[in-house]
């Protein structure tokens, strides 16, 4: 902690936080939503930036956090185009060069289908200084929250996160899916909802189960959260008939059953966990199970 940014938690004196000098920017991811999931860098860059330019799915509350500074969205809401990426890059490098202290502020983790390498790697071309702020990405962050850990040794060695769209919005017909359906045994498909009927058709045909636990999060960690758990042969009808809405993380893989024993969030309203060995692996002796 130093004195030019009193505000950041007094308790976290004694490490030497960085600090964000003007013409440089930091490249910093917000989390998947719940303020309280932004790491201490992030925290100690809001405090510091002259401009914060923002993506779509980073919450108001967390540029709360920077009242000093001018806030300048960019990113795709309300139907509005999206600002293009070579603009945004662009706009950085302008910022940087005008001499402000400048944090981009984008949802999750700023590499994970983020374009944050596409951006860093502008503003080393144009020899603007950078920092990278790795942040909590939606597919390991958003299932915990819904109670599903991303790797279970008992499931699975390895995960594999993917992308429903390409760069043209379209679902990326030039990734392999058979080789993804057979690559590991949990799947985290990130922007998926808009295809999931052909995401899903493409597994099956590939060899998944249609009786494959899968869920999807939508809008995890935040206040909006919902969780819906399906299976591959129903996940696309589903989402049709519960009406959620992107962002949403779509998880495949078995899990999704630890959801049964591991929905925090449905304990701390009250529930009783659903069953205390999903995958059926023996109970201690001194645990009997529910009902
Ligand atoms: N860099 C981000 C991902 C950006 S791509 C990260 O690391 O999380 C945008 C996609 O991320 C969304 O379409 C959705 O699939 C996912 N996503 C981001 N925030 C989310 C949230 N709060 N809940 C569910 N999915 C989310």
């Amino acid at each position: 902690m130093t004195d030019s940014h009193p505000s950041f938690p007094t308790r976290l004196a004694g490490h030497d936080w960085p600090e964000l000098k003007p013409g440089w920017v930091w490249l910093c991811g917000a989390g998947p939503g719940d303020p309280g999931l932004l790491t201490l860098h992030a925290l100690n860059a809001l405090n510091q930036a002259d401009v914060v330019i923002y993506d779509a799915l980073v919450q108001q509350d967390i540029l709360a956090w920077a009242p000093q500074a001018r806030h300048i969205y960019a990113g795709k809401r309300g139907g509005k185009p999206s600002a293009k990426q070579r603009d945004i890059s662009l706009q950085l490098v302008d910022l940087a060069r005008a001499g402000h202290k400048v944090l981009r502020l984008k949802g999750g983790d700023p590499f994970v289908f983020g374009r944050g390498g596409e951006e860093a790697q502008t503003l080393v071309q144009h020899g603007v200084p950078v920092r990278i702020i790795p942040g909590i990405s939606a597919g390991i962050g958003g299932l915990a929250y819904a109670g599903i850990p991303v790797t279970h040794r008992d499931v699975n060695q390895s995960v594999t996160f993917v992308t429903g769209h390409d760069q043209s919005g379209e679902t990326p017909c030039s990734l392999d899916w058979q080789a993804i359906a057979k690559g590991s045994q949990v799947l985290v498909i990130y922007m998926g909802m808009k295809h999931a009927a052909q995401i899903t058709a493409s597994l099956l045909a590939a060899g998944r189960p249609a009786d494959e636990p899968c869920a999807v999060v939508s809008s995890a960690t935040t206040p909006d959260q919902k969780v819906l758990e399906t299976t591959l042969g129903q996940m696309a009808a589903d989402i049709e008939a519960s009406g959620m809405e992107p962002p949403a993380i779509l998880c495949v893989g078995r899990s999704v059953l630890m959801r049964q024993v591991l929905d925090w969030q449905g304990m701390m309203a009250g529930d009783a966990p659903r069953d205390l060995d999903p995958l059926g692996r023996g109970l201690p002796a001194e645990v009997s199970c529910p009902g």
